[in-house]
């Protein structure tokens, strides 16, 4: 998976409006998956999204645990 598979959203005929479906959370879904084209894709931001691989997953705690010590990520 890369940043540049992401289809050209300007170029979309029409923007659709999904934020992450955790209860409680007010994070835009930017995170999007579906188990095949028949099924409706399920949208979490990237905190929530249950399909992380563990490369995500380990990038996600660093951060996490650098942003509660106060650490300055760049
Ligand atoms: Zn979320």
């Amino acid at each position: 998976m890369s940043d540049t598979d992401k289809p050209a959203l300007t170029n979309a005929p029409k923007m659709y409006v999904h934020y992450c479906e955790e209860k409680g959370c007010e994070e835009w879904g930017g995170w999007g998956n579906s188990p095949s084209p028949a099924v409706a894709t399920r949208w979490w931001c990237f905190e929530h999204f249950p399909h992380k691989s563990y490369e995500q997953e380990q990038a996600l705690r660093r951060k996490l645990e650098a942003a509660k010590r106060g650490d300055i990520v760049q």
